[in-house]
């Protein structure tokens, strides 16, 4: 898992155990119609390009807040944008300020939220797919090239998040992304918040994450609890 600062939002999820039906892709990947490409440091970043989301969608509601409370189990602060949602308009990934009100750097700055989507992901972690990937960087230098890219793209767009929130510089996590970027694996939580924040194309690894999650769970099919919209 990525580092999580005390005061701050964390998977609801628990490791389940390995499904044992987790095939390691290899490195090709299928790239979507939509396919993106990574954004490099100092590039405008476009936003609204990730699932079930346009330039419109992107501003959180107070609906999307008690719907992430109740994903999460717990208030959650400093969210700047849901750069991902479920076909039922609910959020999947929140965009979390790179620094958090109460002070602390903050750099998974696409936080998967949905519980179905961090179970799923947590069942590749404990089946050993972040080992295998990370194997697979040392020896495929095209995968590592484009995983290095996406840890560009990682930056760059945490950057924008961070001049909306009026952060400024975090210079604690500065060069610093998510899930083991550039050269190794350790949270495709973190990964798979990238791809469906920012649209497949740009992280390959969280690309493979999806895929491999899809049977389970998918931004395509909504599996969200009528109960998280209730107003109390
Ligand atoms: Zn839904």
């Amino acid at each position: 898992m990525s580092p999580s600062p005390q005061d701050a939002p964390s998977p609801a999820s628990t490791p389940n155990t390995a499904s044992g039906d987790v095939e390691p892709r290899e490195a090709e990947h299928r790239e979507a119609e939509t396919a993106q490409a990574p954004a490099a440091a100092g590039d405008e970043v476009r936003p609204g390009t990730g699932f079930g989301v346009d330039e419109t969608a992107l501003e959180p509601t107070a609906q999307d807040l008690r719907v992430l409370t109740r994903m999460l189990g717990r208030p959650v602060r400093d969210v700047v944008e849901i750069p991902a949602r479920c076909v039922c308009g609910n959020p999947l990934v929140a965009a979390t300020a790179p620094r958090l009100s109460g002070g602390s750097p903050f750099p998974t700055v696409f936080y998967l939220a949905h519980p179905g989507a961090t179970q799923a992901t947590s069942r590749l972690e404990a089946a050993g797919v972040m080992a295998q990937m990370t194997e697979r960087l040392g020896r495929d230098e095209r995968l590592a090239a484009a995983y290095r890219a996406a840890h560009e793209d990682y930056l760059a767009r945490r950057a924008r998040i961070g001049r909306l929130a009026g952060t400024g510089e975090v210079p604690e996590i500065e060069g610093i992304s998510a899930g083991g970027m550039p050269v190794r694996v350790k949270c495709l939580h973190a990964l798979l918040g990238h791809t469906l924040a920012v649209g497949t194309g740009i992280n390959p690894l969280g690309d493979e994450t999806l895929e491999a999650v899809e049977p389970s769970w998918s931004p395509h099919r909504c599996a969200c609890d009528p109960a998280w919209r209730d107003q109390d």
